[in-house]
């Protein structure tokens, strides 16, 4: 039985068009185009209001991990909002999932993680962290340690304090931010630099522009720094080997905090179970959302270090903070469901051992195609470059447009990538078959050629 009446695509649309500020969206341009109103979904598969059958090969946003579909994670939230539906973690009370998620958690994190606190989101977990390092800062003796370094071109939520740590230029344009306390440096992003480096040498440079700011600021006024093992929303950047260990080099010379943003790449997306594991890092917090519940309920959290919960246990009293729906039973019962199938079907190690070298090779493949500059992809997370000419990697002018006409073209061809500028990006369900792999890759490659044509035209 469905939930919600049906009514016509129109009837939808047009209702969406009077009522509806969506996230992240020009209304005026979306206004006249209508939305793309999406109805049902299975296994890795969406369908829109026309019945058109879509291959999400974006896991929703990032997310939907397990596969849609899945009745096992769908009746252990029925069940548990039947037993309990909510009640909150606040006042000495606690529930049996939010409990059991939490002793979960340990045994499936990096040793130096025994304790979690749990938000709705990724952007909730963010601000939680600025809250926490500061706390720490503070407890320790140092409260000139209050700055806290990020990246350019960083995603870390959308809440003003996540927004002010990430390094997006339009969102801090719109809303006065990056609120005072959080630097920006380089990215590791080797397509995107003038390639005079080799990959090497621009990931050594991109970690020592952390160094550099940390001389700059003062060392005794840094407390953390924060990055993702690879950027997701910024273009699926992969940093060069050299990156990540030279940060941890850095954030242990100078005692600051490493925050490992795991948002995308916890529970399994880089073929391991963190993004840690994958760059063997030693982070303080691993902030978490997304894939944890792979999108059935939202949930988020942040998992605390013992160097950091132990000091907030000991000395901070109460530590004023929390929401609503912090460890939420519904959510936490989800979670517990979803993760027990990522174990029992050993998916994690399906993406280091199997599928994700199949779709790596293919993926790797497109940059044959003369309108690709770069093809990359770890684990399955992978994006690949347009350009306008592949000798020299020139790209379009931005006016062009060239990211939007590829992902017109390769959405009415039954795939869904989504376009950052000129750069692609592909984030499939851990569950994808080789069948759908194949269809993956032959859709992304007939978009090309259709965009190919339509540039040139
Ligand atoms: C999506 C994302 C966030 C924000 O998560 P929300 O649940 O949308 O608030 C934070 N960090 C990273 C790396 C993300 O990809």
């Amino acid at each position: 039985m469905a939930a919600i009446e049906k009514r016509s695509r129109e009837d939808w649309q047009e209702l969406d068009r009077e009522h509806h500020l969506h996230p992240f969206t020009d209304h005026k341009d979306l206004h006249q185009k209508r939305s793309r109103i999406i109805t049902r979904a299975e296994g890795v598969y969406i369908y829109d209001a026309d019945g058109s059958k879509i291959l999400d090969g974006m896991s929703g946003l990032w997310c939907v991990n397990t596969g849609y579909g899945r009745d096992e994670i769908i009746d252990a939230a029925a069940a548990q909002m039947r037993e309990l539906p909510y009640y909150n973690n606040f006042f000495q009370c606690a529930h049996p999932p939010s409990i059991e998620l939490a002793a979960m958690l340990k045994e499936v994190t990096p040793p130096q993680f025994n304790r979690v606190f749990f938000t709705g989101s990724g952007s909730e977990s963010n601000d939680t962290i600025v809250r926490m390092v500061r706390t720490y800062w503070d407890l320790m003796g140092q409260p000139e340690r209050h700055t806290i370094i990020s990246r350019y071109n960083a995603y870390h939520g959308s809440t003003v304090a996540a927004a002010s740590l990430g390094g997006m230029k339009p969102m801090h344009k719109q809303s006065g931010l990056p609120i005072p306390g959080i630097v920006h440096v380089d990215q590791p992003y080797w397509f995107g630099s003038d390639r005079s480096l080799s990959p090497d040498e621009l990931g050594l440079a991109a970690a020592r522009s952390i160094e550099d700011k940390i001389k700059e600021v003062g060392p005794e006024k840094v407390a953390a720094f924060i990055g993702e093992p690879v950027q997701g929303a910024g273009g699926v950047i992969i940093p060069p080997d050299s990156y990540w260990p030279e940060v941890q080099r850095i954030c242990d010379e100078y005692g600051i905090l490493l925050i490992s943003d795991e948002v995308i790449t916890g529970f399994g997306r880089l073929g391991e179970w963190f993004g840690a594991d994958y760059f063997v890092t030693k982070p303080d917090f691993m902030p978490f959302a997304k894939g944890v519940t792979s999108g059935y309920l939202p949930l988020g959290g942040v998992l605390v270090s013992d160097r950091v919960a132990d000091v907030l246990v000991e000395k901070a009293g109460e530590f004023a903070h929390g929401y609503t729906y912090s460890g939420h039973p519904a959510a936490c019962a989800v979670a517990i469901a979803n993760l027990k199938i990522l174990q029992r079907e050993n998916l994690v190690e399906r993406i280091r051992d199997d599928i994700g070298p199949y779709l790596q090779a293919k993926w790797a493949a497109l940059a044959e195609h003369p309108l690709v500059g770069e093809a990359r992809m770890v684990g399955l997370m992978g994006a690949f470059e347009l350009v306008k000419d592949q000798e020299s990697l020139e790209r379009f002018d931005e006016k062009v447009g060239a990211g939007g006409v590829y992902r017109d073209h390769v959405t009415a061809a039954g795939l869904c990538l989504r376009a950052s500028g000129d750069t692609i990006i592909c984030a499939p369900p851990f569950t994808l078959s080789y069948a759908e792999a194949d269809e993956l890759i032959d859709k992304a490659r007939i978009a090309l050629d259709l965009t190919q044509k339509s540039l040139k035209g």
